[in-house]
């Protein structure tokens, strides 16, 4: 029995660790550079890196319409950080005009770009996660936060008060980088999430 087929946004960012985090707990993942790629798989992680140069590529590529549209039909995605900007409705210090980051709308929420790189850059720590057996120990660079969620949206992680991990339906965001770290508990969740059928 082969896993699900799980594509990772492979244009900038932490491609590499995701594709081998997600093959660690049994899914099938392959990169996602190109339309055809898109349509071809079953959900979409989507990795950190710098949010305005992905969105750059995904506007060069044709990408962010059927990005959009794939969401809005219910594809299952994860972000991690950068993925996290992407996949929200609303993105605050989104960059430069013309080079913004693009909020795909897969979740009803508002982040705020690099909102903890405004104090320091990076930091980690242990923090507590619904529905996991024990804390995570979250590794945060030039992190988002998320300011606003919508209704639909359940709070699973917080960090200096702020929403750090959220779900909404079958759409899960980070601001921490779990794929730098050796613990798949949250890409487990990823594929439970992708191969559950409620
Ligand atoms: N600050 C980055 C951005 O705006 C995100 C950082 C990351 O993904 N590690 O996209």
């Amino acid at each position: 029995m082969s896993g699900p087929r799980i594509g990772v946004l492979a244009l900038q960012g932490d491609v590499r660790e995701h594709l081998a985090a997600l093959a660690a707990v049994g899914a099938e993942p392959v990169p996602v550079r190109r339309r055809a790629e898109l349509d071809a798989v079953e959900a979409l992680l989507i990795p950190g890196g710098e949010s305005t140069t992905i969105s750059h590529l995904l506007r060069e590529l044709e990408l962010a319409d059927p990005l959009r549209a794939r969401l809005a039909d219910g594809m299952p995605a994860y972000g991690s950080c950068a993925g996290m900007i992407l996949l929200a409705s609303e993105i605050l210090d989104a960059g430069a005009q013309g080079r913004a980051a693009i909020p795909l709308s897969g979740i009803d929420m508002t982040v705020r770009r690099n909102a903890f790189g405004r104090q320091v850059d990076s930091f980690e720590g242990e923090i507590a996660f619904d529905g996991l057996d024990g804390p995570v120990h979250a590794v945060f660079i030039r992190a988002p936060w998320v300011e606003r969620v919508g209704p639909g949206v359940t709070v699973l992680a917080e960090a200096a008060g702020h929403p750090v991990a959220v779900r909404q339906g079958r759409v899960l965001a980070t601001s921490f980088h779990p794929e730098v770290t050796g613990d798949r508990r949250i890409h487990r969740l990823f594929v439970d999430i992708v191969t559950s059928r409620d």
